[in-house]
């Protein structure tokens, strides 16, 4: 059946602003951070064996990006193709006429409507999982709890690792958490952009062993070009954090490899050379992958990387010895000895 079929009226969902990003927003209401997934038992997002939280939100927008269920702030909704029978009861079940099946026998989600959609009544009249929300909301508390019995399975050098999305633009909810992490003795990792303001960055960190910070380009245009928002803040922070007297923690700064794109050797040479100027000793550098992909099918996103392939094991170990040739360290992919 098509949608246009029914006698529904078309109407917008009602949209309410996703804000506990911001400081000093819903204080009549508990915090909650939106979070699009929690792993255990990670090894490669810090030291020692870990949980790694992912926080939706980002204020980049890279074209290459994994994870594109986390740049959104708030709940929305993925459908999962090859788990749809194509039944029909998401159809029925939308108040807002925002799903159809199109001449090729489809289901089409209205993006317009569904992504600014706060009632999901589909979700709950899907019985085969082919639809499911992009994260989830927790309260400090109920965080805290999940990692507290995560904790046994840590061992000594492991911890929690925050990442996204950005971990640290929910300020307050991730300002929380770490508070407690460090209450209660838990190793605090985070995996940042380090595109904030400096005054809040700064001020998270007091509470973060370690960061894994990106370096995706070093000219402020392509920077701009690739992910929205050039790197002038970015680098203003690094250096800032890496020159603070009083901070003890440990900084990776990780260039994600793009072909074509940041590989250059002038641009690796440009990043080492900022690292080792500011004191930094470690570069990570991560080959490309497409395992985002099936994600933005999911959204009803176009994914632009579609045609792009990963760097060759040749590039990335002359990428390596480039940045060796500084007198830096330098790991591939996850194959860091944390
Ligand atoms: S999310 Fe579900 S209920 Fe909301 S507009 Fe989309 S199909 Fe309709
Ligand atoms: S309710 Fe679920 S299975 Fe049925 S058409 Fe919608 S997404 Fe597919």
């Amino acid at each position: 059946m098509h949608k246009s079929q029914t006698s529904k009226t078309t109407t917008k969902p009602p949209v309410k602003e996703f804000i506990v990003e911001t400081p000093g927003a819903m204080k009549q209401e508990a915090l909650r951070g939106f979070i699009f997934d929690i792993q255990g038992h990670s090894v490669h997002d810090g030291p020692g064996t870990r949980t790694t939280v992912f926080m939706n939100g980002c204020p980049l927008n890279c074209i290459w990006c994994c994870n594109p269920e986390g740049l959104f702030r708030h709940p929305v909704i993925m459908h999962k193709k090859s788990k749809c029978v194509c039944c029909g009861n998401c159809i029925e079940s939308c108040p807002y006429d925002a799903v159809s099946i199109t001449k090729e026998g489809n289901l089409y989600f209205n993006r317009g409507l569904c992504d600014v959609c706060k009632t999901h009544e589909c979700l709950d009249t899907c019985y085969h999982d082919g639809l499911e929300l992009n994260g989830k909301f927790y309260t400090p508390d109920e965080l805290m709890q999940k990692l507290q019995r995560d904790r046994q399975f840590w061992g000594a050098k492991g911890g929690v690792t925050f990442s996204g999305g950005e971990p640290l633009m929910q300020s307050r909810f991730i300002l929380e958490m770490l508070k407690r992490c460090k209450k209660a003795y838990l190793h605090t990792c985070v995996e940042t952009t380090s595109c904030l303001p400096t005054d809040y960055y700064m001020d998270a960190m007091q509470y973060v062993d370690w960061v894994f910070t990106d370096l995706k380009h070093m000219n402020n245009g392509e920077h701009k070009a690739l992910t929205g928002a050039g790197n002038s803040l970015i680098l203003k922070n690094i250096e800032t954090l890496a020159k603070k007297p009083d901070w003890d923690g440990f900084i990776v700064p990780r260039i994600p490899v793009i072909p074509n794109l940041n590989d250059s050797d002038e641009n690796i040479c440009a990043t080492a050379d900022f690292v080792k100027a500011i004191g930094l000793e470690v570069i990570n550098i991560l080959p490309f992958h497409r395992l985002g992909e099936s994600k933005y099918r999911q959204l009803g996103k176009v994914y632009r990387f579609a045609e792009q392939k990963p760097p060759s094991a040749e590039k990335m170990c002359h990428i390596k010895k480039l940045i060796e040739g500084y007198g830096l360290v330098c790991f591939i992919g996850y194959e860091t000895p944390f």
